[in-house]
C-alpha cells in the first residue's frame, strides 16, 4: 500500500498546509483532537523515528518551534502538546514518521494520561540499569 504521507507531500492528495521547505512539510490533521491540530513530518519516508538520520533532528526542532509558536498565536492556546506515536502498539496509525502538535488552552479537559507507580525503588532502579545497559 503507498504511504499517504508521501501522497501528500508529492500533491496527490490535497492538505491544509501551514509550512513548507526543502526537507520538511506541516499541515492540519484531518481529524484535529483540538482545532489547529497539525502534522510535521519529514518529506523522505521514514517509518518512524528510529530509522531517521541526525542531519533531520537540528531542523526539525526548529521547524516545530516555529510551527508550534505559530499555532499558538492563531489559535490563543496557552499550551501546546508534542505527540510522537512509533509503532502500532504505541497507536501509530500512518507509517510514516509525523510529530503531532496539539494546541491546548488552560481546562480544556482534553487528555491527560493515567500514570502508574512502580512496586518498589528497587523494581524502579534495576529496570534504569537495565535501559541504560541497552543504550
Ligand atoms: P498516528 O496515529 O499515525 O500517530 O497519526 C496519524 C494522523 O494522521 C491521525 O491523527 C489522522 O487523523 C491523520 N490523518 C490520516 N489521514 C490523513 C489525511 O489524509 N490527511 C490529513 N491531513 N491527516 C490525516
Ligand atoms: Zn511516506
Amino acid at each position: 500500500m503507498e504511504c499517504i504521507f508521501c501522497k501528500i507531500v508529492r500533491g496527490e492528495i490535497p492538505c491544509a498546509e501551514v509550512y513548507s521547505d526543502d526537507s520538511i512539510l506541516a499541515f492540519l490533521d484531518i481529524a484535529p483532537i483540538s482545532k489547529g491540530h497539525t502534522l510535521v513530518i519529514p518529506k523522505e519516508h521514514y517509518d518512524n523515528l528510529f530509522d531517521m538520520p541526525d542531519e533531520v533532528g537540528n531542523h526539525l526542532l526548529k521547524v516545530m518551534q516555529k510551527v508550534g509558536s505559530a499555532i499558538m498565536k492563531a489559535t490563543g492556546a496557552t499550551g501546546i502538546n508534542v505527540v510522537m506515536n512509533n509503532y502500532p502498539s504505541a497507536g501509530q496509525v500512518i507509517p510514516h514518521a509525523h510529530w503531532h502538535l496539539i494546541p491546548r488552552i488552560e481546562g480544556d479537559g482534553l487528555f491527560r494520561v493515567k500514570q502508574g507507580k512502580y512496586d518498589s525503588n528497587d523494581e524502579m532502579l534495576t529496570l534504569a540499569n537495565k535501559i541504560k545497559e541497552n543504550v
